[in-house]
């Protein structure tokens, strides 16, 4: 048996496809394994959105390639996949030649086979190498495929065997919005969506595994658009209507959203479908208009104030949760005042907030203006307290609620306790038995602190 080390960075979109991978080489043999000092195969599964990325995954490589000298004498199979193998390309051969392969995230299908002719190639090199009188050393072949392809590589992937009760599936791939921050459009392509019938296949087959809760990925997921069974362009609403027929299905999500993307038949779906999970992940990532048309978003606050009160008129136990980047070139303290007052407008929880740093090869990283690290420090220390109000007061609005959690965990900290999320995705620690670890109770809160509640089963 071939052991592969697979290391994941960056989102979630890479945890699915490397969950993906895991199944793939099973198909072919080869066996994962966490012992990074054990392995013929490492794989660096890679993420380029922040800054230094790239010297990440190359310090990364090194740090391994040297490890297995350092034991064995020899290093493995080096493969680097995803984003940064689609920006970095033929330079990941220059910088660390010991790898083998680089692939884009839509070729990730073609891995097995070229594992197999690097792990062949490297038995013939060894033998050779073994045999040259004159130590003359003959170096590896580098397979390479940065393409995007589109879904191609979907058609390609073996039925997922998943047994956990919380899944990822994408429904959709990359974005043509072009935020002037972001590197996306360029690593993961255009912006393409599964059919219908490949979702459901899919759903159908993880909910009876034992998944009863299904999130839908996308960088962009309202624009899903796959082809329904009529060959007609289907919606993120219509696909949610279809994956709610699946009665082991309980709990919905989805995630990315994009704000003028967001359509009145997803907020009607709030209002009507209670599998759909009230919480709305929508990134408005500034508060100043005039910050937001720099960054190439394309709504304004005003949009997006409008946005979050239809969601919340449609359904009162809609919360909103969003990221914020903090000192954008230019952002002045008028424009983060906006961010703030945004921030005590809408009340959010559940956020995410970044300083915000030049991406490679991104309109942004070249603009004038860049903001001083101690400004932005402290611009994103004073939204951070402004959040972490609204999350508190939210938390606490909870005790004496009944909410739902559907249990994943026991708890290592507290002995007979078990963890799980709430609708808010909020963790939810009470006193239960073991066995109640995968199944959804409602729970009644009775206190709340920052990180948690706490509360017992009804
Ligand atoms: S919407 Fe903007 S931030 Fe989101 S993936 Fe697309 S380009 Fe990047």
């Amino acid at each position: 048996m071939v052991l592969f080390h697979l290391k994941t960075f960056g989102c979630q979109m890479n945890v699915y496809d490397s969950s993906r991978i895991v199944g793939l080489l099973a198909e072919h043999n080869m066996e994962p394994t966490e012992d990074e000092t054990n392995a013929d195969i490492i794989i660096l599964n890679t993420c380029y959105i922040r800054e230094k990325a790239s010297a990440k995954i190359f310090s990364e490589l090194g740090r391994l390639n040297k490890l297995y000298l350092r034991l064995k004498g020899k290093s493995p199979v080096f493969a680097v996949i995803g984003c940064v193998a689609k920006a970095e390309g033929e330079n990941i051969f220059k910088r660390a030649p010991f790898v083998s392969i680089v692939l884009s995230s839509q070729k990730y299908h073609l891995l097995p086979e070229l594992l197999k002719k690097a792990l062949a190639e490297k038995e013939i090199i060894a033998k050779e190498n073994v045999d040259n009188k004159k130590g003359k050393k003959t170096k590896l072949s580098h397979l390479i495929n940065t393409e995007l392809s589109g879904l191609e590589k979907f058609a390609c992937l073996p039925v997922t065997k998943n047994t956990e009760k919380i899944a990822f599936v994408q429904v959709q791939e990359g974005c043509d919005k072009f935020c002037t921050y972001c590197v996306v459009p360029n690593t993961r392509g255009r912006e393409i969506s599964r059919t219908e019938k490949d979702v459901l296949e899919e759903v159908n087959n993880l909910q009876k595994l034992g998944a009863v809760e299904i999130n839908l990925l996308g960088q962009n997921v309202d624009c899903y658009n796959g082809l329904d069974e009529n060959g007609e362009k289907s919606s993120l609403a219509k696909l949610i209507k279809k994956i709610a027929k699946f009665e082991n299905v309980k709990r919905i999500r989805y995630t990315t959203s994009y704000p003028s993307e967001f359509s009145d038949e997803m907020i009607e779906l709030h209002a009507t479908e209670p599998k759909l999970m009230p919480l709305v992940y929508l990134p408005i990532q500034a508060g100043s208009n005039e910050v937001l048309h720099k960054m190439n978003r394309r709504y304004t606050k005003e949009q997006y104030l409008e946005l979050a009160s239809k969601l919340k008129n449609a359904n009162p136990n809609i919360q909103i949760s969003s990221d914020f980047i903090v000192g954008f070139p230019n952002e002045t303290e008028e424009d983060f005042e906006q961010t703030l007052d945004i921030v005590r407008k809408v009340k959010f929880i559940q956020c995410y907030a970044f300083k915000y740093s030049p991406r490679p090869n991104t309109v942004a990283a070249k603009m004038d203006g860049q903001i001083d690290l101690k400004i932005k420090s402290d611009r994103l220390k004073r939204l951070q307290t402004e959040l972490r109000k609204s999350q508190d007061a939210f938390n606490k609005s909870c005790i004496g609620k009944v909410m739902s959690v559907l249990f994943t965990d026991i708890s290592k900290v507290d002995d007979g306790y078990i963890i799980g999320k709430n609708e808010y995705l909020q963790p939810v620690i009470v006193k239960a038995d073991t066995k109640l670890v995968g199944t959804i109770q409602n729970i009644k809160i009775e206190s709340a602190s920052y990180a948690n509640l706490k509360g017992k089963i009804i």
